[in-house]
């Protein structure tokens, strides 16, 4: 998950790192006075704020109100802005890049450091990056935070203020269950401190369950993805026409890709899961009717999951929802054969090849 960046900022403060005073605003009535120059920053999920006109600078008390007007409830790509933060602007002298992301093909945090700060570090060349694997037995040495210092160019102050920096960029990476921490840009000040400017802190979903702090549901989850998640279903929606039901994740993500490949855009991700149940298929219906799709697909490899299962639950769901729109099941694996005759006595189109399914299921959504 995703955390704003007044989020991200907060954890930085309880940790120690320092951030610029400001407050979270989501009414133009609720601002504050001020006697510096404030930046006031749209809270999206989405980088380059800078460029896409998501920041205004107010550096006069008037200036204030016209950027908050134009920025609350404006749009920028596909974001609403709903909150903004106010900051006391930062007198920079320079900007820095710094993270600790997961280094997946080495099973270790990785420090990514940069003097080019400020702009997406995909664009910085390499010789301008220091990047080291942080041993996740032995955690943060100061030793590391010595090299990086030196890469970056820093005298003693800084590199001591960098250093602490550092180590609890890791501790909050660590104790989060981050998946990124980033501070883009790290700004030196005029007055010789170094500031976190920006905060991008990505926390792995999985363990959101002892983050109870984060007191926080994801804020890209649309309202049916939240509710499919409560009830413990795999769930995405999508912007095509036909609702998708199927089980295990790399079967769901084929069922998904094989109708794409047929014109046929899918309108969900579900994943059933592999629990033998009439009712997670019945409840698995009710959320995809929920997503109005024009046609269903079910597609089953049946194993801990029983096809004749899940062929009770499908006839079960057709009488309770009264499903009007053409369904269509490919069943295959433990139990096929009662399976399909259960449909098909209950008059659902039902197959043991994938492909026959899917081109099917796409006839009926094609032009009309
Ligand atoms: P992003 O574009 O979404 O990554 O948003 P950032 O918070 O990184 O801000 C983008 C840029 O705005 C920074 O790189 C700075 O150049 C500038 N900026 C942000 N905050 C301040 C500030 O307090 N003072 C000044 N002078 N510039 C700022
Ligand atoms: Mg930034």
């Amino acid at each position: 998950m995703n955390l704003y960046e007044y989020q991200g900022k907060q954890l930085f403060s309880r940790y120690g790192i320092p951030i610029p005073d400001g407050y979270v605003v989501d009414n133009k009535d609720k601002l504050k006075k001020f006697e510096h120059p404030v930046v006031v920053k749209s809270q999206i999920l989405l980088g380059g704020r800078g460029k896409s006109g998501g920041i205004k600078f107010a550096r006069k008390a008037e200036e204030l109100a016209p950027a908050v007007n134009e920025l609350l409830g404006s749009k920028i790509r596909d974001y609403t802005v709903k909150q903004l933060l106010v900051e006391q602007m930062l007198d920079i002298k320079k900007e820095y890049y710094v993270s600790i992301a997961l280094n997946r093909a080495d099973r270790a945090p990785v420090m990514i450091a940069s003097p080019s700060g400020g702009v997406e570090i995909e664009t910085v060349p390499d010789d301008k990056i220091f990047r080291k694997n942080i041993d996740p037995l032995l955690g943060y040495s100061t030793f590391l935070g010595k090299e990086a210092g030196s890469f970056m160019g820093f005298d003693k102050d800084l590199a001591a203020q960098f250093s602490k920096i550092l180590q609890q960029m890791y501790r909050l990476f660590i104790e989060y269950d981050c998946e990124l921490v980033e501070i883009n840009p790290l700004v030196q000040t005029g007055d010789g401190k170094l500031v976190a400017a920006d905060s991008k802190v990505v926390v792995d979903n999985d363990s959101l369950f002892r983050h109870k702090d984060l007191n926080n549901e994801d804020p890209e989850k649309t309202p049916l993805e939240r509710e499919a998640n409560e009830k413990g279903y795999a769930f995405v929606e999508l912007d095509g026409k036909i609702g998708v039901i199927a089980n295990g994740a790399g079967l769901t993500m084929a069922t998904l890709d094989a109708l794409t490949l047929h014109n046929g855009k899918p309108r969900n991700f579900l994943d059933l899961g592999g629990t033998d149940s009439t009712e997670i298929v019945v409840n698995a219906f009710d959320l995809v009717l929920k997503a109005k799709p024009e046609a269903i697909l079910v597609n089953i490899f049946g194993g801990v999951t029983k096809c004749d299962t899940v062929a009770a639950g499908i006839v079960e769901a057709k009488k309770t929802y009264n499903i009007k729109q053409p369904m269509v099941v490919r069943l295959s694996g433990v139990r096929e054969d009662e399976g399909r005759k259960i449909l098909t006595d209950n008059g659902i189109d039902a197959f043991s090849e994938m492909m026959k399914a899917i081109e099917k299921v796409v006839s009926y959504v094609k032009v009309k």
